[in-house]
């Protein structure tokens, strides 16, 4: 079986909300070892985006110094909790730059790709958009601080071609679990 923790936000050193995913999914991994199942357990660390680039900027490093260090910090924590990941994957490595560069060919090459506009505001520490109702006198919820009124061009993935397929997948097999789950995932 192939178990992922998220890929975790290089923005900052690891805090104990890291250290419960990954627990509990070493947890599941040496649930199912033990149970003579092969099991592959990634973890690893996401590297990119504007607000790396910020934080790394303020701490005059570049963003590579700074995400090395991130990573690095990760890593040895994972090897104190005794985790036994399979791989730790960063995605800055060369193979995951190659995977991630094939798909978007494979993507560009089926026409899944559209470019388009997405305006809004977004918080750079969630590296997220926000509806107008979820912030707190035009504030992040989660951080306080004030939002960027963005308007961004962009590709977009056409998953309206999919919905179909989507939904009977969804509704017709046990893809998602447990089964309450499934009508949230088909939004009704
Ligand atoms: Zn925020």
């Amino acid at each position: 079986m192939y178990l992922t923790t998220p890929i975790y936000y290089a923005n900052d050193v690891p805090h104990i909300g890291h250290a419960y995913t990954t627990i509990a999914a070493d947890a599941v991994a040496r649930y199912h070892r033990l149970g003579g199942r092969r099991v592959f357990l990634l973890t690893g660390t996401d590297e990119h985006g504007i607000n790396i680039e910020r934080i790394a900027a303020r701490r005059g490093l570049s963003p590579r110094q700074h995400v090395d260090e991130i990573a690095g910090a990760f890593q040895a924590l994972w090897s104190r909790l005794d985790i036994q990941y399979d791989r730790f994957i960063r995605t800055t490595e060369p193979d995951h730059i190659r995977t991630a560069l094939d798909l978007w060919r494979r993507l560009q090459g089926s026409g899944d790709l559209y470019r388009g506009t997405y305006e809004g505001d977004s918080c750079t520490r969630c590296e997220a958009y926000y509806a107008p109702e979820e912030l707190v006198e035009g504030r992040c919820p989660i951080h306080d601080l004030p939002c960027e009124h963005l308007r961004e061009e962009n590709w977009f993935f056409r998953l309206s071609r999919y919905e179909p397929a989507l939904q009977q997948l969804v509704a017709e097999t046990d893809f998602v679990q447990p089964v309450p789950r499934r009508s949230e995932v088909l939004g009704c």
